[in-house]
């Protein structure tokens, strides 16, 4: 087999990571919502991604990680397409680097497949490139670099 999981893992661990979310595709927040709320989890703030054509909803976890449960807003949208061939489930992976264009420059040197090369803003004013799931042994990998502000409230 040529696939290339080897590659995207040797850049990943040089550059250092940490797990920053799990996605997961709902037909909608409120329903998808519910198991979590089980859970405990009482308060899930949600933002529109225009670019990923998604509205998010973001639960936090004590450890620093956060499950984002992703509503499709269009017919076009990924999630739109993932669900109708897929059902709710597991999307991407998602772990937080900083540096993000080093890693993609390294990434794309080491020959691994991404779905998109140039980091689009993804949410809380993230930067983010997703990794194709060919280079990962299944899983579409989402990289995202946080944005400027820790606190995360607003736009810059
Ligand atoms: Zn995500």
């Amino acid at each position: 087999m040529s696939e290339n999981y080897g590659q995207a893992g040797e850049v990943l661990r040089k550059v250092g990571f940490e797990l920053d979310h799990l996605g997961i595709a709902v037909a909608s927040l409120s329903e998808g919502s519910k198991f979590y709320r089980s859970l405990g989890f009482t308060e899930m703030p949600t933002e529109d991604v225009p670019t990923e054509q998604v509205r998010v909803g973001f639960l936090k976890l004590d450890n620093m990680a956060s499950i984002e449960l992703l509503e499709a807003t269009s017919d076009e949208s990924p999630i739109a397409k993932f669900l109708a061939m897929r059902g709710a489930g597991i999307h991407h992976v998602c772990l937080r680097v900083s540096r993000l264009d080093q890693v993609v420059s390294q990434l794309k040197a080491a020959g691994v497949r991404l779905v998109n090369e140039t980091p689009r803003p993804g949410a809380h004013g993230c930067r983010v490139v997703f990794v194709h799931p060919a280079s990962t042994g299944g899983v579409l990998l989402e990289l995202s670099e946080p944005g400027e502000r820790v606190a995360g409230k607003g736009h810059s």
